[in-house]
């Protein structure tokens, strides 16, 4: 790791909510994995589900993060579940990079419910 990528680490808004430095609504704490409450929620449900670890997206995942994705993916479908949504059905998003609409270098992934959504996404 060089400096400047330390840097970002030590600047990383999810890294400061992880570590309760910044404030969240947080709806779930598991081992490797926080889910706390999108700032600007696109639907009646929309959940943040991130490692506590710094991994900067989706792509730069590896196997060796195996047991943290995972998580991820239970963390999720609890929050669906105490969201009242998971009969229902809910939407749950990666965006990497640019044209994604990726603003957060932190890993996380949307839980986003409560109401019909439409496909493809714009
Ligand atoms: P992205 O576009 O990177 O996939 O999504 C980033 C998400 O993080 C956006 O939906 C945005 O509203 C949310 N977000 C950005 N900053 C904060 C913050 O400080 N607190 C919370 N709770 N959500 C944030
Ligand atoms: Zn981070």
């Amino acid at each position: 790791m060089n400096e400047q990528q330390a840097q970002s680490i030590q600047d990383c808004i999810f890294c400061k909510i992880a570590s309760g430095e910044m404030p969240a609504d947080i709806v779930s704490s598991n081992t490797h994995t926080i889910a706390f409450r999108d700032i600007n929620p696109q639907a009646p449900t929309h959940v943040l589900v991130i490692p506590r670890t710094h991994i900067e997206h989706a792509a730069d995942v590896e196997p060796g993060h195996a047991e943290i994705i995972i998580e991820m993916l239970t963390t999720a479908r609890e929050v669906a579940a105490s969201e009242g949504i998971l009969a229902k059905g809910y939407r749950l998003v990666f965006n990497v990079g640019d044209d994604a609409g990726n603003l957060v270098p932190h890993l996380h992934l949307h839980v986003i419910g409560g109401r019909t959504m439409s496909w493809p996404p714009g």
